[in-house]
């Protein structure tokens, strides 16, 4: 364990504890269980998708379906493992049917996302799709236009990386988006490793 997990440790904890009994959003009345997101609280990389699934709800762990197993497939290609990087979601609670998470829906739990980046901070946080890019970004260009792309950004006091990625979901339906993802991914080693993650 390094010295920023020991130093955020109960920080964490108790903030995974407050987003487990979260009950802000409509989305409550639906979920069977809040998937706070999985993986080392103290990682340099941090993904961020949509929303979970219905596999996710059922495990509370995040990307653990076809999109969970491509991105893990992707993180090996680059050497590193699953357990190494931090995978959470925009909304915290499966939408209904899969649905879109509303803006409501977004900007009630956006909050519990900032207070993660913040605790773990990540040299390069990696969003996952459009909605993920739009929020963290700020951006109102979609993913096929912007991704691959390193930015400054700033969540709270962080000054971190935001490199904007296709969804795995979405090059699990497309070879153009598979192939697009792959490249992009190549270049997250550079980035970790340069001094200022860019
Ligand atoms: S989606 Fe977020 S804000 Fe809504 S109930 Fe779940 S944890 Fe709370």
């Amino acid at each position: 364990m390094t010295a920023k997990t020991v130093g955020h440790a109960d920080v964490f904890e108790s903030l995974r504890h407050e987003v487990e009994g979260c009950t802000r959003c409509p989305l409550h009345d639906s979920r069977t269980q809040v998937v706070f997101g999985s993986g080392n609280p103290a990682a340099d990389l941090f993904f961020v998708g949509e929303a979970p699934g219905a596999e996710e709800d059922r495990s509370g762990v995040p990307f653990v379906g076809r999109s969970g197993r491509l991105l893990e497939r992707m993180l090996e290609t680059i050497g590193i493992s699953r357990q190494e990087v931090f995978i959470s979601n925009v909304v915290k609670c499966r939408p209904p049917e899969n649905r879109d998470p509303s803006s409501l829906e977004i900007e009630t739990c956006s909050p519990y996302l900032e207070r993660q980046i913040e605790l773990v901070e990540p040299r390069v946080i990696c969003s996952l799709g459009n909605f993920a890019t739009r929020l963290l970004s700020g951006e109102k260009r979609g993913i096929t236009q912007i991704h691959g792309v390193p930015r400054k950004i700033q969540i709270g006091s962080l000054d971190t990386t935001l490199f904007p990625l296709f969804h795995p979901a979405a090059a699990l339906r497309s070879p153009a988006y598979a192939s697009g993802l792959e490249g992009d991914f190549a270049r997250i080693p550079e980035l970790l490793g340069s001094p200022e993650g860019e």
